[in-house]
């Protein structure tokens, strides 16, 4: 396979590692010309790779040959590692930048990774334990595989460090507060890329009051004003909020109790219900997490599951207008915020009284702006890139990083 990169370019590896997949891509520096953007699932069974090479505009699915099954996201993270070396020859990777869910009260900006830094992102695999250790294994792979050059942490949380006590705090006592429990928000890279692009398209527009719908298999909303996340609808996990493809969304914690006390079940087993059998996946009876494959079936469950979704958007667009005390701008994201234009359509057609116009030629056209020209609120159609976001970072720190030590050289 030919990168097309160009005999001993420069280029900076992003690492995205979720629960069940890795994601990966190479930009060319300084450009940040994306070259490679692929995905290794299957990890624990028979692994693949998926890569789209820029130089060519097909994807290519590499099954791994028989022996190299990776068992683990450190066994599949060698074998990833290994392969770049073997089919990105041409290009010298000089830093590598890591998606990391979590980075607790504290991180509020992208991190050059030290042993310190490791110490405390260790420290807050408590608060999730579902995908920190993912991400912390991403992390002490790339590690051994490419000594000594640059590891940047892009936290999911930071974005959203700019919130009020009062945004942030759940009502319990203070204590847990002190101990880190409290609303932190996630998707923030998403979010970032987000507000870049609306500084750049529509600038006059930008620093208003803002509602970003991620509408992904993880889904979050958030309010942003004056380029500032003020509240987002997901909190101390990422159960919270919407409903998702598997996870519940807002949930009274009188059920988890209920589960406990009259179904026997431990926190293993309602962790595996909340995250990886309800949202549409639950509601659906068991049917899809797939918007696409509910979309397409007649069966009750699935027009139910889509009610209770749209209904759960709508609810989070109202309180979060209230909380910023008016709406001028709804951007959606993600795969079902970019790609469904029946959920889009739903929810702002639902949502005229707010001062919403929905342009329903543009809508199905997947057009960036779906309102009217007439209608009060910019409604508009936004593709994310979270890897761009996190290889923009990684640059940023890892030149810093390359000055500093010429300077301290001297
Ligand atoms: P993401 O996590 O952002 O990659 O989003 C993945 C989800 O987007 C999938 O699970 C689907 O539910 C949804 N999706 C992707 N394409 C479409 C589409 N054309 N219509 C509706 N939903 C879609």
């Amino acid at each position: 396979m030919d990168t097309h990169a160009g005999l001993h370019s420069q280029a900076i590896l992003t690492i995205n590692a979720g629960s069940s997949s890795i994601k990966f891509s190479l930009f060319l520096v300084p450009q940040l010309n994306q070259i490679i953007a692929g995905q290794i699932d299957g990890i624990g069974g028979e692994a693949r790779i998926k890569v789209k090479l820029a130089s060519k505009n097909t994807d290519e699915t590499i099954i791994l040959p028989n022996g190299s099954r990776p068992q683990n996201h450190r066994e599949a993270l060698s074998f990833l590692i290994d392969w770049l070396h073997q089919f990105a020859k041409d290009v010298d990777v000089i830093a590598v930048g890591h998606r990391v869910v979590h980075g607790g009260q504290k991180y509020s900006a992208p991190t050059l990774i030290t042993d310190a830094v490791m110490k405390d992102l260790d420290a807050l695999m408590v608060l999730a334990p579902l995908h920190e250790p993912h991400n912390l294994a991403g992390i002490r792979a790339t590690q051994e595989s490419f000594g000594g050059i640059p590891q940047i942490a892009c936290f999911d949380t930071a974005f959203h460090r700019t919130h009020k006590f009062v945004d942030d705090c759940y009502a319990i006592p203070r204590y847990f507060y002190e101990q880190g429990v409290c609303r932190y928000g996630f998707h923030g890279l998403s979010y970032e890329y987000i507000t870049d692009r609306l500084i750049h398209l529509f600038p006059k527009d930008a620093r208003k009051k803002v509602i970003i719908a991620h509408l992904g298999n993880g889904a979050s909303m958030t309010a942003l004003h004056h380029g500032d996340s003020v509240a987002s609808t997901m909190g101390f996990s990422s159960l919270d909020g919407l409903p998702m493809g598997t996870r519940c969304g807002e949930i009274d914690p009188g059920v988890l109790l209920y589960m406990m006390q009259h179904e026997g079940m431990d926190a293993t087993e309602i962790a595996r219900v909340l995250y990886q059998e309800s949202g549409l996946k639950g509601l659906s009876g068991g049917l899809s997490n797939d918007m696409r494959i509910l979309e397409n079936c007649d069966l009750p469950e699935a027009k139910e599951a889509i009610d209770y979704y749209v209904k759960e958007v709508k609810r989070e667009i109202g309180a979060l207008t209230a909380l910023m005390a008016g709406l001028d701008v709804v951007v959606f994201t993600g795969g079902i915020g970019e790609n469904s234009a029946v959920i889009r359509g739903r929810v702002l057609r639902e949502m005229a009284w707010i001062g919403i116009d929905l342009d329903e030629a543009r809508n199905l056209d997947g057009e960036v702006i779906i309102s009217s020209d007439s209608s009060r609120v910019l409604c508009l159609k936004i593709h994310t890139d979270e890897e761009r976001v996190i290889a923009k970072h990684t640059l940023e720190l890892s030149d810093n990083r390359v000055v500093k030590n010429k300077v301290s050289n001297i």
